[in-house]
C-alpha cells in the first residue's frame, strides 16, 4: 500500500498496524551542514513518498508541518535535553499530528473523514489544534475522565466547529478500545470514513523519526559520536520512531525507554510476557497505558525474537516518587523545570553510567502539569503564550460511558442531521 493510502485509512483491514516494507539508508554525510531542520526532514522522508501522490506537496507538508523550533539544551558534558514541547498544543505529539493533518488536507477526495483518536492527555489537543476546521474532516477526541491534567483537559475542549470532545469514564486503554472497535463496526464504517491519527497511524510515527535523526546528525557534526537517547514512554510510539531512525542508518548509539510504574517493557523483558493488567495511574498520565499498541510495531523491527528484542531495547521504570524527587533534583542541580513523564527519563539517566553521554527527551512543557510541578518546586511556572491563549476558551464537551452505543450516539447528535439517523 502507498503511505497515503496507509494514512487515510489508519489502520490495516485485519486490525494490525502498518509498517515500513522497508527502511532506505540515507546517507546524510552528503546534506549541507546549514540545512534547516524541515528541509532535512524533507529529505529524510522522501523516500517513503517516492511514486506517492503526495510526493510534490512534501516540501510544502514540511514546512508548514515543522515551522516552531526544536531545541536543544547542553546541562554539562554528559547531558543534554532535546525540548520537544514548543509546538502549538506543548508537547512532541504537535510533530506527528501537524504533518498527518497537512498530508490529509493534500490527499483529493470528495469524502467527509473522521478522525476518531482516544487520548492519554497530550494526543487529543495536538489533534484538535491540527484539524481544527479543516474542511471534510470531523475530529472525534475520547479522553479519560478526571485522569488528565486540567489545562490537558482544557486544551482539547476549548475547539468546537469540527471538534467533538468526549470525557469517557474510564481509562486510556477504554478510550484506545472503543477506537479499535469503531474500526472494525458496521455503524461506522456505513455512516463515516473513519481514520485514526493515534500513533497507530504510520503518519504520526514516521515523522517523529525526523527529530531523532536531525539531533543526531547535528550531534555526530559536533561530537564526532553518536548520540544516545533516553525517551519516556507509554504507548510506546516516540521511541519506536527513535529505533526507525536508528534503522535508517542515522547515528543513533544506544536507546533507553525510560518508563513510569505501567513499565510495560520493563516487565515483558523481565518475563518475557506482554503484562494483562489495566493501567495505572501515575503522575506521569500521559504515559498511563497498559497495553502499548505500538510494542507490535517495536517487536516486529525486532523479527519477532525475544532475544534480539532484549539486546537493543533498554527499559527502566519510574516510580512517582522518583518522579517527584527528580523534578526537584533537576531544578536544583541544573535550574530546569521539568515535566513528570520528562522525569522519568532523567531518573533513568541516574541509574545509568555518568560517563556516557545521554541526550534526554523532554516530551512535554511542564505549565500544562503545573498541578503537579508548582508544589514540589514551590513556586509559579510561566505559561507559554500560546497554552494562555487557549485557556481563555470556553470548554465544551460531552460526558459518555465506554460503551458504543454511547459513542455513536454522541457523534450524531454533534455532525449528523437528524434525517440521516
Ligand atoms: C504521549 C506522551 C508520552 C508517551 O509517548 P508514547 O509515544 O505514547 O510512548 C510521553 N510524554 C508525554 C508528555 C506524552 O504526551
Amino acid at each position: 500500500m502507498s503511505l497515503s493510502q496507509a494514512m487515510q485509512q489508519g489502520l490495516a483491514l485485519d486490525g494490525g498496524l502498518f509498517v515500513p516494507a522497508c527502511f532506505p539508508k540515507i546517507d546524510y554525510s552528503s546534506l549541507p551542514e546549514s540545512i534547516s531542520y524541515s528541509q532535512f526532514a524533507e529529505n529524510m522522508l522522501a523516500p517513503f513518498f517516492k511514486e506517492d501522490s503526495l510526493s510534490r506537496h512534501l516540501s510544502s507538508i514540511c514546512q508548514r508541518s515543522f515551522n516552531f523550533p526544536l531545541s536543544r539544551v547542553e546541562l554539562d558534558a554528559n547531558n543534554e535535553i532535546l525540548e520537544l514541547f514548543h509546538g502549538p498544543t506543548l508537547s512532541f505529539k504537535d510533530f506527528g499530528a501537524q504533518f498527518l493533518a497537512n498530508c490529509l488536507s493534500h490527499v483529493k477526495t470528495d469524502k467527509t473523514f473522521t478522525i476518531l483518536v482516544a487520548t492519554s492527555g497530550d494526543t487529543g489537543s495536538a489533534v484538535a489544534s491540527a484539524f481544527y476546521q479543516k474542511p471534510n474532516i470531523r475530529v472525534v477526541v475520547l479522553f479519560p475522565k478526571d485522569k488528565i491534567s486540567m489545562r490537558q483537559q482544557h486544551q482539547i475542549t476549548c475547539w468546537g466547529d469540527n471538534v467533538l470532545a468526549l470525557a469517557v469514564k474510564g481509562r486510556f486503554d477504554d478510550c484506545q478500545k472503543l477506537v479499535k472497535a469503531a474500526f472494525s463496526d458496521p455503524w461506522w464504517q456505513s455512516k463515516t470514513h473513519l481514520n485514526t491519527s493515534n500513533s497507530i497511524n504510520i503518519g504520526r510515527l514516521l515523522p517523529q523519526t525526523t527529530y531523532y535523526a536531525y539531533t543526531a546528525w547535528q550531534y555526530f557534526l559536533k561530537h564526532k559520536q553518536k548520540a544516545n537517547f533516553i525517551v519516556p514512554s507509554g504507548n510506546i510510539g516516540n521511541v519506536t520512531a527513535c529505533f526507525w531512525a536508528k534503522e535508517m542508518g542515522f547515528p543513533i548509539g544506544r536507546i533507553v525507554v525510560s518508563q513510569n510504574e505501567n513499565n510495560v517493557i520493563g516487565q515483558y523483558l523481565q518475563s518475557k510476557k506482554l503484562p494483562n493488567k489495566p493501567s495505572i495511574e501515575t503522575l506521569a498520565n500521559a504515559m498511563d497505558v497498559g497495553k502499548p499498541s505500538n510494542f507490535e510495531r517495536l517487536y516486529d523491527l525486532f523479527d519477532h525474537d525475544f532475544e534480539e528484542f532484549k539486546q537493543h531495547v533498554h527499559g527502566l521504570k519510574a516510580s512517582d516518587q522518583a518522579i517527584k524527587q527528580t523534578v526537584l533534583s533537576v531544578y536544583q542541580q541544573y535550574g530546569q523545570i521539568i515535566c513528570p513523564h520528562t522525569a522519568t527519563a532523567f531518573y533513568a539517566r541516574s541509574l545509568l553510567d555518568s560517563n556516557t553521554p545521554f541526550i534526554m527527551v523532554a516530551t512535554a512543557h511542564p505549565a500544562k502539569f503545573e498541578n503537579i510541578v508548582e508544589p514540589i518546586l514551590q513556586q509559579k511556572i510561566q505559561v507559554p503564550e500560546h497554552l494562555k491563549a487557549l485557556l481563555d476558551k470556553k470548554q465544551h464537551y460531552t460526558q459518555i460511558a465506554p460503551e458504543m452505543d454511547q459513542l455513536c450516539k454522541a457523534y450524531q447528535e454533534a455532525f449528523l442531521p437528524k434525517s440521516y439517523i
